[in-house]
């Protein structure tokens, strides 16, 4: 094992970010290689915490001679979001200097130009240049997990078609409550490196055996307890153990039979008009349709001042807002349904 540090200047005098990458050295150099990271977006914890657990057992692991793959962990791969506190809250999102998110405007090149990315690193700005290093050491890799979460959650991944249905070992060894299918359009770090990865040779490959770039929303931003953490690293355990990174007795894993559902069949419920919110429904329900989903109360104390919502079909509803306050078109709920949603619906990421 191998622990080093990628040292970023800040854009101002006397600040500077230091992020720690621990790496495992595997035996079998036709093993996959590995890269995880958590914590792109700061203030998602629940994979800081599963990577702590999964390190002990490498560690392990490491002293019995069994690791096969090159394993790189960034356990928290984002010292300038988690550094940024406003007003008490970690706004973990977005840069507040640029108001980018952190999971966007990764830059979409061809693996041969994977040099380029560190390549006069001083003239990025401190985000740039860490968005720059952490897809550098990504593409060094054949499998990648970008462990987040959302806020309210069933255990879900975000999977490119190009690398479904082998990633249903993933989702089964997580234990995941719904797949996304998702079309590769937009700049997320996931799709920088599925992008790489299928513009390897001059014709754009549709499917990439034998690699796989996936965000997991590891559950809600509050889901962060050991045995969700000991659970989910035991997971990612017998995942790298079915792709052949780690040897040892593991139970094979089961067929994912979860819900998997394409981005266009996901139901974005949103608040009609603002005001208090009242869930009738939460995640992990099957709901029919019109169902009723939330009350919104948006005259308060007035006749006829709440608002109800329903599900305009049926699913599974797998993520929900915390916020009991709605602003009008605030996202409420996503409900996986097996039609396609009749809301529009630009190609890309569901959320900003
Ligand atoms: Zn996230």
């Amino acid at each position: 094992m191998d622990i080093s540090e990628i040292v970023i200047k800040g854009d101002t005098p006397g600040v500077e970010w230091r992020l720690p990458i621990i790496r495992f050295n595997g035996s079998d150099a036709k093993a996959p290689k590995i890269y995880i990271q958590a914590a792109l977006h700061a203030n998602e914890l629940p994979g800081t915490a599963l990577l702590h657990f999964l390190c002990e057992k490498l560690r392990q692991a490491d002293a019995d001679g069994t690791i096969l793959s090159d394993i790189t962990i960034v356990p928290q791969a984002n010292p300038i979001g988690t550094a940024q506190s406003h007003f008490g809250d970690l706004q973990g999102r977005f840069d507040l200097g640029s108001r980018t998110n952190f999971n966007r405007e990764f830059p979409l090149i061809p693996l041969s130009e994977r040099q380029t990315l560190v390549e006069d690193l001083e003239h990025y700005p401190a985000v740039e240049q860490l968005k720059r290093q952490l897809l550098h050491m990504a593409l060094g890799a054949d499998l990648m997990l970008d462990l987040h979460c959302d806020d309210e959650s069933v255990q879900y991944t975000y999977v490119d078609e190009a690398f479904w249905p082998e990633a249903a070992d993933l989702a089964s060894a997580l234990d995941m409550g719904a797949v996304f299918l998702a079309d590769g359009e937009s700049s997320a770090f996931e799709e920088a490196v599925g992008y790489a990865w299928k513009h390897e040779t001059a014709e754009k490959a549709k499917r990439l055996p034998g690699r796989l770039a996936v965000t997991v929303e590891l559950r809600g931003t509050r889901d962060v307890y050991p045995d969700m953490a000991h659970k989910d690293a035991d997971g990612l355990w017998r995942f790298l153990a079915a792709r052949g990174a780690v040897r040892g007795t593991v139970a094979a894993l089961q067929p994912y039979k979860g819900k998997v559902t394409p981005l266009d069949n996901i139901e974005m419920i949103r608040a009609p008009q603002a005001g208090a919110v009242l869930f009738h429904r939460t995640i992990g329900e099957t709901v029919a349709a019109g169902d009723l989903l939330a009350t919104i109360i948006t005259a308060p104390g007035m006749e006829g001042g709440a608002i109800d919502i329903h599900a305009p079909q049926a699913g599974l509803i797998a993520t929900r807002t915390s916020q009991r306050f709605a602003r009008r078109r605030d996202n409420l709920m996503k409900i996986a349904c097996d039609e396609p949603t009749k809301a529009v619906r630009k190609p890309g990421a569901l959320e900003a």
